[in-house]
C-alpha cells in the first residue's frame, strides 16, 4: 500500500494541487494506486483514514470508472476519476512506484518530470482514421466500428483536448478522446499488446447550488468573482442576452440563480445547468425557468424566452433519432451518442436553412456523406447531413427557410433522412432546445410547469433579498424548492 505522509497543511495543499494536475491526464490504469494520509488529527483519526484507503483500494479493483471524495483539513477535495481497466501485477507495481515518486517529488518541491502523458489538440480537418494512421495505431479500430460509432468519430470537435499515454518505449498505452461532455473514445493496449477501442462515459460530479449577488462591475465578471465559475457566467450571459441589454446594467442590480454545477477533476466542467434565474434591474424582474421536459427556458408566465428561434429544416414523416449525449444501448450493450435530430422522409425532400447565416462547408464529410454546415450569429452552427445533393457553396449567405439541398441517403445511412445538428460555440446541443414551435406552454404541461415555477420563484425571491446584503454562494442538496430543510440550514449559516 503506497501511503504518502504529509506533515502540514501547506504541504497538503501543494500536494492536492499537483495531484489534480496529474489526474487531469486521467489516464491511470486499474491498479494505479495512491493514498494520502494527512496528519491533521482533527480531521479524522488515522485509523479511519486507513479505512478510507482500504475503501479506495477496493474501488480501484473494480473494473470501471469511479470517483472518490476525500475529506481532510475540513476541506472537501473531489479528487479524481480513474479508469480502472485491467490489472497487471508488474504494471501495478511500476506505477505505484512511479506515483509514490511523483508525490515525494512534489512534497520536496521538485517539478514534475513525468512526460509520458501528452496533452494534444484535435486540429481542424483531422479525421479519426487519419489520427490512427499518424500514430501507427491499427486502422481496424476504425473499420471495426459500427455505422453509428463510425459516424460519431466525425463529431470530434476541432480544438478538443485529448490525451495520449505512452510507455517507456514511447509506444502508445492509452488514448482518451472526448466526444462530448458525457462520452469519450478510449483506446487501450491489452496485456497481449492488442489495441481495443471502447466508447465510455466521462465521470463528473454535480452539486446543487444557489447564488445571490449584487452586481457592480460587469455581469459575467461579477459572476466569476463570486463563484470562480466561468462556465456558469457564459451560460447566464447566453440566457440573459436574449431579453436584457447588458449596457443597461446598473450598480446594485441583483441576481439570484439556482443551478447545478458540474465538476470534473477538481475543475468546473461542461454545462452548468441553470434551473432558475432572476435578474432585477431598475426595479424590473427578469425570470428564467428551465422546463426539464423540453430543456427550454420560459419566463414566469410559461412563455418561451426564445423569441427568434431556428426552424425545423424540412418536412418529415417521422423523427427516427433524437439528440443524446449519452445513452446506454441495452441490446448492443454499449454507450451511444447522437449529436442531432434525424428527420426521415423521402429522397429529394427540400432542406432549408434553419436560420440566416453563411455556408462554411458544402461537401463530403465522412460518415455524414454530402453535408452542408452553416454559421449563424451568436456562435451557432447548423449541420445538414446525408444530403442527396446540395445547392449552395462555401461562403454563400443564406436566409432562414432558403433551400440549401435535398434529403438523401449518402454516407453511413440506413435510409433517407436528414441528420440535423446544432452547435453553440462548437459544442453540440440539442436542436429541439432552440427550435420554436409555440409561444409558450399549454394545458397540463403548463400547469405542471407553473407549479415548479412557484417553488423556484419563492426561493429566488428570498435569495435575491439576501443579495442586498452580501454575496452568497451556498451549497444546496435540495435544489428544487425552498424547503424546510434549507430554512434550517439557513439558520445554521446565519
Ligand atoms: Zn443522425
Amino acid at each position: 500500500m503506497g501511503i504518502v505522509e504529509v506533515s502540514d497543511h501547506d504541504a497538503a495543499c501543494t500536494f492536492f494541487d499537483a495531484f489534480v494536475d496529474i489526474c487531469q491526464s486521467d489516464l491511470l490504469l486499474g491498479g494505479d494506486q495512491f493514498c494520502f494520509v494527512g496528519s491533521d488529527k482533527t480531521a479524522f483519526g488515522k485509523k479511519r483514514r486507513e479505512k478510507k484507503c482500504k475503501k479506495y483500494h477496493d474501488f480501484i479493483h473494480s473494473e470501471y470508472l469511479f470517483s472518490f471524495d476525500y475529506t481532510t483539513f475540513g476541506l472537501k477535495f473531489r479528487i479524481f476519476d480513474i479508469i480502472a481497466h485491467h490489472l497487471k501485477k508488474d504494471l501495478y507495481l511500476k506505477r505505484l512506484l512511479l506515483f509514490s515518486l511523483l508525490f515525494f517529488n512534489i512534497l520536496h518541491g521538485f517539478t514534475l518530470t513525468d512526460r509520458r502523458v501528452e496533452d494534444k489538440v484535435w486540429h481542424s480537418g483531422e479525421t479519426f482514421l487519419g489520427f490512427l494512421e499518424e500514430n501507427m495505431l491499427p486502422l481496424r479500430l476504425y473499420y471495426d466500428l459500427d455505422d453509428e460509432d463510425e459516424k460519431i468519430t466525425s463529431d470530434i470537435r476541432t480544438n478538443t483536448l485529448y490525451q495520449i499515454l505512452r510507455d517507456d518505449n514511447y509506444e502508445i498505452e492509452q488514448v482518451l478522446i472526448p466526444l462530448n461532455e458525457e462520452l469519450q473514445i478510449h483506446i487501450v493496449r491489452d496485456l497481449d499488446g492488442k489495441y481495443r477501442l471502447a466508447i465510455e462515459p466521462i465521470l463528473y460530479q454535480t452539486r446543487e447550488r444557489r447564488l445571490a449577488l449584487k452586481l457592480h462591475h460587469i455581469f459575467s465578471k461579477d459572476i466569476v468573482n463570486a463563484t470562480d465559475n466561468f462556465l456558469l457566467a457564459v451560460e447566464l450571459e447566453q440566457l440573459y442576452r436574449k431579453v436584457f441589454d447588458f449596457r443597461r446594467l446598473k450598480k446594485g442590480d441583483r441576481l439570484a440563480v439556482l443551478y447545478r454545477e458540474k465538476i470534473r477533476l477538481g475543475k468546473f466542467y461542461g454545462t452548468q445547468l441553470v434551473h432558475a434565474a432572476l435578474l432585477e434591474s431598475r426595479k424590473k424582474k427578469y425570470y428564467f425557468f428551465r422546463n426539464p421536459k423540453d430543456g427550454k427556458y420560459y419566463d414566469e408566465k410559461g412563455k418561451t424566452t426564445e423569441r427568434d428561434g431556428f426552424i425545423v429544416p424540412c418536412r418529415y414523416r417521422r423523427i427516427s433519432s433524437v439528440f443524446t449525449k449519452k445513452r446506454w444501448h441495452p441490446i448492443l450493450r454499449k454507450y451511444r451518442a447522437h449529436h442531432g435530430i434525424d428527420y426521415a422522409g423521402p429522397v429529394g425532400t427540400p432542406i432549408r436553412a434553419a436560420y440566416n447565416g453563411k455556408v462554411i462547408f458544402a461537401g463530403y464529410k465522412g460518415g455524414y456523406g454530402k453535408t452542408v454546415v452553416i454559421k449563424h450569429k451568436g456562435g451557432y452552427k447548423t449541420l445538414y447531413a446525408h444530403l442527396q445533393r446540395y445547392k449552395v457553396f462555401r461562403g454563400k449567405r443564406v436566409k432562414k427557410g432558403e433551400v440549401i439541398g435535398y434529403m438523401g441517403n449518402t454516407g453511413l445511412s440506413t435510409g433517407p433522412h436528414l441528420h440535423f445538428g446544432l452547435s453553440l460555440n462548437n459544442v453540440w446541443i440539442n436542436p429541439a432546445r432552440k427550435i420554436v414551435f409555440t409561444k409558450g406552454l399549454k394545458g397540463k404541461e403548463r400547469k405542471r410547469f407553473m407549479k415548479a415555477v412557484a417553488k423556484y420563484r419563492e426561493e429566488l425571491d428570498r435569495l435575491e433579498t439576501e443579495a442586498s446584503a452580501q454575496i452568497i454562494v451556498e451549497e444546496d442538496e435540495n435544489s428544487t424548492a425552498a424547503k424546510a430543510a434549507s430554512d434550517k440550514r439557513e439558520k445554521q449559516h446565519g
